[in-house]
C-alpha cells in the first residue's frame, strides 16, 4: 500500500472520526481541523489510546483564508495533501417561511462554499503530482429533499454539481471526484432526536436500522483507494434503502 496524506474535513465529528479511523488504519498519515483547542485535545487523545495518531490544525471551513493556512501547515507537517474528504457538515433547520439570512448563509458557507475553500488550497497539487481522490460527504437530503432543511438540501445537492463538474476537470490528472450520499447514521446527533421520532426514521428504511459510522468510513476507503482509480463523478448512496434514486 502506497502511504498517502489525507485531510478529512471535520475528523473530531461523528462520521469524521470513523473515517479518520479507518484511514489511519489502512497506513495513511491523517490531518484534520478543529475550531476548539480543548475539545480537539481531548479527540486526539482518545485516538491516541486507540494507537491512532492524527495531524491536527486549526481551521474554519467555511472560511478561505482560514482553509489556505489549514492546508499549508498540514501539508508541511504531514507532506502534501493527495486525499482529501469535504466532510465537515452542520444543520440550522427550519422552514424555509422561517428561516433567516443567516441561517441560509451559515449552511451553505460550512457544506458547500467550504469544498471551494478546502478543494482549492490542494486541487494545484494533485494536479502537479498527478494523483488525487476527493470525496464530497453529502445526504441523501440532498437527493430528495427534506422538510426544515432547504439549507441543507441546497448545499448537499451543491456537493453533487460540484463533484461532476470538478470529476470532468481532473480526469486527466489521475484525480478522481466523488460524493457519497449516506442515509441517518448513528451519531451524536441522530441519537439526540426523541426515541420516537428515531423509530418513524427507522420505520422508513427497508433495511430497518440507522447506519453506523464505520459503514461510512469503509465507502470512503473504497473511493480513496488505489484501485478505485476508473471511478470518478459518482455518487455513493449509503441509506439502507430508504432512498433508491440517483
Ligand atoms: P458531527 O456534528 O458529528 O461532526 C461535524 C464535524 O464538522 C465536527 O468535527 C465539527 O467540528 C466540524 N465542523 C462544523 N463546522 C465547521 C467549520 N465551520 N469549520 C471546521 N469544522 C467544522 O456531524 P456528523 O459526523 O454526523 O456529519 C458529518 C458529515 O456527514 C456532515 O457533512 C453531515 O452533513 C453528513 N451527514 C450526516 C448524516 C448523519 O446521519 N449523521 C447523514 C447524512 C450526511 P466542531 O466540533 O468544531 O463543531
Amino acid at each position: 500500500m502506497t502511504q498517502r496524506t489525507a485531510l478529512v474535513t471535520g475528523g473530531t465529528g461523528g462520521i469524521g472520526s470513523a473515517i479518520v479511523r479507518h484511514l489511519a488504519k489502512q497506513g495513511h498519515k491523517v490531518a484534520t481541523n478543529y475550531r476548539d483547542e480543548a475539545k480537539a485535545g481531548a479527540w486526539r487523545e482518545a485516538m491516541a489510546r486507540e494507537g491512532i495518531e492524527v495531524c491536527t490544525v486549526r481551521g474554519d471551513v467555511s472560511d478561505p483564508e482560514s482553509c489556505a493556512a489549514m492546508v499549508r501547515a498540514i501539508e508541511e507537517k504531514c507532506g502534501p495533501v493527495d486525499i482529501l474528504v469535504n466532510n465537515a457538515g452542520i444543520t440550522r433547520d427550519t422552514t424555509f417561511h422561517k428561516m433567516s439570512y443567516q441561517q441560509w448563509t451559515d449552511v451553505i458557507n460550512t457544506n458547500l462554499n467550504s469544498c471551494f475553500n478546502v478543494t482549492r488550497a490542494v486541487i494545484e497539487g494533485m494536479r502537479a503530482r498527478k494523483w488525487g481522490r476527493i470525496v464530497q460527504i453529502s445526504s441523501i437530503n440532498g437527493q430528495k429533499g427534506q422538510y426544515g432543511q432547504a439549507n441543507y438540501a441546497a448545499a448537499k445537492a451543491g456537493m453533487h454539481g460540484f463533484t461532476i463538474s470538478l470529476a470532468q476537470e481532473n480526469a486527466k490528472f489521475g484525480i478522481t471526484v466523488n460524493t457519497v450520499s449516506p442515509g441517518y447514521v448513528a451519531t451524536d446527533m441522530v441519537m439526540a432526536v426523541p426515541a420516537e421520532v428515531r423509530a418513524k426514521i427507522e420505520a422508513q428504511i427497508p433495511l430497518g436500522r440507522l447506519g453506523k459510522p464505520e459503514e461510512i468510513a469503509h465507502a470512503v476507503a473504497f473511493l480513496t483507494g488505489e484501485e478505485t482509480s476508473w471511478m470518478t463523478g459518482a455518487n455513493l448512496a449509503i441509506n439502507g434503502g430508504q432512498y433508491m434514486g440517483w
